[in-house]
This record gives structure tokens, C-alpha cells and sequence, in this order.
């Protein structure tokens, strides 16, 4: 494949796609049947993108603009050629802009759109601009595309041409006016894209938000009498004004869902909305939509994010600085009046103007939830599903929402009875219980089997299971609720109330067990912290337990499945004196302390001690030969 230059070549190159684009237009032409008419809407997009881009460039380069072209988009059908052509007035493309962007760097979502339509049941064309590649989807209506091109400043244009059989060509061309215009060889089996009703029909259904004149080349009537003839005339078929500037109650569902998915190239629609307005010292509109499920592709979905205009004007993408990292997940414009034009990422950072905007962005949004947790808790359920996990980086990340969020967190626990909030818990809690409960874990079937809840199951305590790595922090950072303090039945400080008896028991067990934990803690030396016993378990034998201030046995996988380095911590190992086993083990170290099997049965009990807190043990293979021996035995004595 022959390098991209920068200076223009006189005769027509040709070019080989990048590996997954040709798979991903293998895929756009065999495979997708349904929802072809997306391609219109996404062509828009681009086109107002690109005319979003000059007109912001034209901010700091007045010349960009100096001819006066209006900035818009026209829409052509010629039925004799059987092509359609969108053309734009906006940025435009370099010659080797045509060849990167549209062939030869693979978005980073093209992979992610692969892999998705490749499960089953999901080949549906709709989604192809989630994935940043909404350029390919011309090939659902056409076998050939031209695209000419000719960027702002710059007097060359450039036609590329492709087939989309692994290659495309790129020649120099002719063009009066900057922009871009994208010429479809609409497919025999496709020609109803070729009629003037069809077009409008998909313009005013998918695109009347678009903020710059939609026209679409039309016939009219003109003239009267025998004078009356048939004229090709361009006329906006759109309403060409920002949806956000429209009254709140003049907007439709189906415009929102519409608007959605210009900005988002989501199919799917948002979960809610949220519109304001705020007047006063700063006035802003904002526009604002929670999607419906997290981002197939972190990366590429994130550079959507909330966009900013100021005065109507397009100014960026992704604009982080309006909302913490933990909002994320939030879509949408932010449209300033007082903001400068000229404003950039850096001065963003030190902006007061910003600084208000984020604040009553954050606030508005976390109104938004608060409601809908409140009137609407099986929509909050999906939004938790796909973003519970961000929003509690809030809580391990900042104090200053530490009130709200704590409000809006949700877990699965004993109970089984869906999600529980932590107002819920409280409220349920039984008389005597004078905290809240949690196990943390990889998932929550490991953890309702866990050995730590055993004594407060049986106390009738609901106990949290809490399966995010990020639990954790948000834990340690929330510490209580309602004065309540969060406790781990993880950890080494579990303390339970005991009647006078229970603690006469314990006292005596502590006595009567001493000789076997002090032999258990020469057995398993420095794998641990301490031994002891404990009234933590009623079915296990033994447990492990996390000191203050380490981390959790999930935690700590995780951190070093990513590579993080994890200083080595010791858990304390607590032994069950009412289990038979424990019994018999004493009695075993009574007899004969040095007893070999009994270091054996120690340390096996204490690898299953470590499964059962989602760690790995050392040694896979010793503990298997472990188990056999056991089991051979057992079943020798059980046919006998
Ligand atoms: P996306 O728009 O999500 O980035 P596309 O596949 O639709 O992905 O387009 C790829 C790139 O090609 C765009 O990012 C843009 O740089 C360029 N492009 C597409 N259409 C136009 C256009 N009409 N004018 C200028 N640039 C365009």
C-alpha cells in the first residue's frame, strides 16, 4: 500500500483497506438487512458535524468563511444515474484526511462492532454508528460510494471512490466550494432511496434537529397556465433550530429518542432526560440524557460525552470539565450565554463560569435519579445496572455528594429480594442489631454460601453482598449510614452482642482450645496473623478473617489480575469450636501434638479456608493429592 503524502498525486491512487475495515464492509453488505435507511441519518450526522467544525475553526479563521457559502446540507436524488448525493458546505477533507479516516486507520470501535454483530441475533444495522464507523453504513444502500471533497483554506479537491472490495481509489477532482459531497450508487434492490417522498419521509423523521438547513432537491410547480412547468428546486425540509432552545413541553418522545441518537449514535434510546434552563448570574440550557445501558465501547462512546455550544455555536465534544468523572455515563449539550467563543480546554479548567455549570449539572442530575429512584425504582434498577459501579466512584472519590449517593446505592443481600437500598436496610433491621452487614466478593452466589455470615444469618441480621471491586472504597469512605456503621463480616473486628452465657462459653472455649491454636499457628507459621477462636461460623470449621486496614481476598485478585503490586497481607485464621471436626482435631493434638496427620488436615482446612474467601492457594496440586488421600479413605471405610 502505497504511503499516504501530503503532496497531491496527478494520477488516481489506489488503496487497500485496513484488514477489519474490509470485514466490517463484508459485513455491512452480506449481513445486515434490517433498518438499511440508517445510512441517511448517519451521512447527516457527519455532514453537521463537519459543518459544526467550520463553523467553530471560522471562529479563530475568519477567512474560512469568507465566500459566504451558507452553512447546510442539500440532498439530491438523479434517478436516471440511480445516485444520491449529500453534500455539505462544512469542514471537509484533506486528501489525506480521505485516506486515513475513511479506509485505512481502523477506529478503535470497528473491532467492537465486529464482535457484536457476530453474536448471534444482534446483526442490526442500527447499531453501526455507536461504533464510530457510521461512515460505512452508504454501503447498506449503495454498491459504490464517491466521496469529493475539498477542506477549508484549501483551493485541491479529491474525489475517493471505492467499491468496497478491499480497495479504494483516491484522484485529484474539481469542486467550486469546500465541503464534501458523498455520492451513493444506490443498489438495483434499494432504488426506493431513490424517491424525492422517501428521502423527505427519513430527513423529517431521523434529522429534523439537525441545527443547519436539511434541502432536498424537489420538484415545484412553478409559474401558472400554459406557462406552468416542472422545476428541480432545494428546499429545507427540516425545522433547523437546536432542540434544546425549544420550549420543554413542545418536544416530543420521538424527537428526543431522535436527537439521542444524532448525538449518541446509540439505537437503543436514553433511559431518561433531563432539560433545564438556569437563569441569572450564568444562564445556560442543558439537554441531558442517561443512556439505557453502558457503552458497548468505553473509549469510543466516552469522546461523545456532553457537548458544549456557546450562543448556539458548536465548540466541542466531550467536554469533561463539565461533569466529574463519575457522571460519565451522562449525554447530551450544555449550551452557554456567556461564556467567550474563543474559550479552549485550558481555560476551561480555570473557568468560574464552568465551575457553576458543573455544579448545577451535578445537582440536576443527581435530582434526576433521586426521582426516578423514588416514583420509578425498576427504571433505577436498569440505570443501576449499567452504572451503579461508576456512580459509586463518587463516594470513594469525593466527599462533597457523599450524602446523595449514599441514598442511591443498591445491593443484593440475604434477603433474595431483589435490590435493597441502604434506607430499606435500615429500616428492616432487627431489634439489637447495631450495624450494617456486608460480605464482599466475586459474585453473589459464592458469597450466600460464604462461611462470615453464618452467625448473622442465624441472628436473623440481613447481611449486603457487595460484588465490585470499587465497594471497597466507597465502603471505607462511607463508613456509616443513618449512624449506623458499615461492617464487613470479613473482617477480623466483627463483633457481635453476646448474652452473659455466650461470653461464659466463649471464655471457656478460648481455654480449653488453646493448645491446638497455638499448634495450628506453628503449622501454617507465617501464611497467617493469628489463630483463634471465634463465634463467628455455626456450619464451617474455619474462616479466614482481614485485619484493619488491609484489603479484602477479592480486592486484592483483582488488583493483581491488573498488574497492580500487592503488598502481602496475613489473614487471621478463626476456628469453630462447636464443629465436630475442630473437636476432633483437639483431641487428636491432645494425644499427640506432633501428630503428622494433623498438620495435614491444618493445612488442607486452611486451603479451603482460602477458596472460600475467593483467594488461590499455593500449592493446587498438594491440596488435590490432599483431598484424594481423604477421600480414599473415607470411601474405604464407607464400603467396609
Ligand atoms: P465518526 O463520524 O463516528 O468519527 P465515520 O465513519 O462516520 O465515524 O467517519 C469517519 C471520519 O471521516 C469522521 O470522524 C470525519 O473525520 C470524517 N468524515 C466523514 N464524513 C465527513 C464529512 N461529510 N465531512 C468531513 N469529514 C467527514
Amino acid at each position: 500500500m502505497p504511503e499516504p503524502t501530503t503532496t497531491p498525486a496527478a494520477a488516481p491512487e489506489t488503496f487497500t483497506f485496513q484488514a477489519e475495515v474490509t470485514q466490517l464492509l463484508d459485513l455491512v453488505i452480506n449481513s445486515l438487512y434490517s433498518h438499511k435507511e440508517v445510512f441517511l441519518r448517519e451521512l447527516v450526522s457527519n455532514a453537521s458535524d463537519a459543518l459544526d467544525k467550520l463553523r467553530f475553526r471560522a471562529l479563530t479563521e475568519p477567512d474560512l468563511t469568507k465566500d459566504g457559502a451558507p452553512l447546510e446540507i442539500r440532498i439530491s436524488a438523479d434517478k436516471a444515474a440511480g445516485t444520491v448525493m449529500l453534500e455539505d458546505t462544512g469542514v471537509g477533507m484533506t486528501r489525506d484526511e480521505l485516506v486515513k479516516n475513511l479506509g485505512t486507520i481502523a477506529h478503535s470501535g470497528t473491532r467492537g462492532f465486529l464482535e457484536t454483530m457476530k453474536q448471534a441475533g444482534k446483526a442490526d444495522a442500527s447499531l453501526i454508528g455507536q461504533f464510530g464507523v457510521g461512515f460505512y453504513s452508504a454501503y447498506l444502500a449503495a454498491d459504490t460510494v464517491e466521496v469529493v471533497s475539498r477542506a477549508a483554506g484549501s483551493d485541491q479537491a479529491f474525489r475517493w471512490t471505492s467499491d468496497a472490495k478491499g480497495s479504494f481509489k483516491v484522484e485529484p477532482a474539481e469542486k467550486a466550494e469546500c465541503g464534501t459531497q458523498v455520492i451513493l450508487h444506490i443498489k438495483e434492490e434499494q432504488k426506493q432511496f431513490l424517491e424525492e417522498w422517501q428521502l423527505r419521509d427519513l430527513i423529517t423523521r431521523y434529522s429534523d434537529f439537525v441545527s443547519y438547513p436539511i434541502k432536498l432537491q424537489q420538484t415545484k410547480k412553478v409559474g401558472t397556465g400554459a406557462d406552468a412547468k416542472n422545476e428541480l428546486v432545494f428546499e429545507a425540509v427540516n425545522r433547523a433550530s437546536a432542540l434544546w432552545q425549544r420550549p420543554k413541553n413542545d418536544i416530543t418522545e420521538e424527537q428526543h429518542a431522535e436527537f439521542y441518537k444524532h448525538l449518541t449514535h446509540d439505537g437503543d434510546g436514553p433511559l431518561t432526560k433531563i432539560h433545564f434552563t438556569v437563569e441569572g448570574n450564568q444562564v445556560f440550557t442543558a439537554l441531558l440524557y442517561i443512556p439505557t445501558h453502558a457503552p458497548m465501547v468505553e473509549m469510543d462512546a466516552d469522546r461523545r460525552g456532553v457537548r458544549l455550544f456557546v450562543k448556539r455555536v458548536f465548540i466541542m465534544d466531550d467536554c469533561r470539565e463539565l461533569l466529574p468523572p463519575w457522571m460519565r455515563f451522562v449525554r447530551g449539550v450544555v449550551d452557554s450565554d456567556d461564556l467567550p467563543l474563543n474559550v479552549s480546554r485550558e481555560t476551561l479548567q480555570d473557568s468560574a463560569v464552568v465551575r457553576t455549570i458543573k455544579k448545577q449539572v451535578v445537582k440536576k442530575v443527581l435530582d434526576a435519579l433521586d426521582e426516578m429512584a423514588k416514583e420509578r425504582p425498576e427504571e433505577f434498577a436498569t440505570f443501576w445496572k449499567a452504572f451503579g459501579v461508576t456512580l459509586k466512584e463518587g463516594l470513594a472519590t469525593e466527599w462533597e455528594h457523599r450524602d446523595r449517593l449514599s441514598k442511591l446505592l443498591r445491593y443484593t443481600s440475604t434477603k433474595g429480594e431483589g435490590l435493597v437500598s441502604l434506607e430499606q436496610y435500615v429500616a428492616r433491621m432487627p431489634e439489637g442489631q447495631g450495624a450494617i452487614y456486608y460480605v464482599f466478593g466475586e459474585s453473589e452466589k459464592a458469597l450466600s454460601a460464604s462461611p462470615h455470615i453464618e452467625a448473622l444469618t442465624k441472628r436473623g441480621y440481613e447481611v449486603l453482598f457487595m460484588t465490585d471491586p470499587i465497594d471497597e472504597w466507597a465502603t471505607d469512605s462511607l463508613r456509616e449510614f443513618d449512624k449506623k456503621p458499615l461492617v464487613s463480616a470479613m473482617r477480623a473486628d466483627l463483633k457481635l452482642s453476646e448474652s452473659d452465657d455466650q461470653k461464659k462459653d466463649r471464655e471457656a472455649n478460648e481455654g480449653k482450645f488453646t493448645g491446638l491454636t497455638k499448634r495450628i499457628g506453628e503449622i501454617l507459621g507465617d501464611q497467617i496473623a493469628d489463630v483463634r477462636v471465634t463465634d463467628r461460623l455455626t456450619d464451617s470449621p474455619v474462616c479466614l478473617v482481614v485485619q484493619e486496614g488491609e484489603h479484602h481476598a477479592f480486592l486484592e485478585q483483582v488488583l493483581k489480575t491488573h498488574g497492580r503490586a500487592v503488598p502481602a497481607s496475613k489473614r487471621t485464621l478463626e476456628v469453630n469450636p462447636s464443629h465436630p471436626l475442630v473437636e476432633s482435631l483437639r483431641k487428636l493434638y491432645e494425644r499427640d501434638p506432633e501428630s503428622t496427620r494433623l498438620t495435614e488436615w491444618v493445612e488442607l482446612l486452611h486451603d479451603q479456608a482460602l477458596l472460600t474467601e475467593g483467594s488461590k492457594i499455593a500449592d493446587p496440586n498438594r491440596f488435590a493429592k490432599r483431598m484424594t488421600e481423604l477421600l480414599s479413605q473415607a470411601a474405604s471405610a464407607a464400603i467396609v
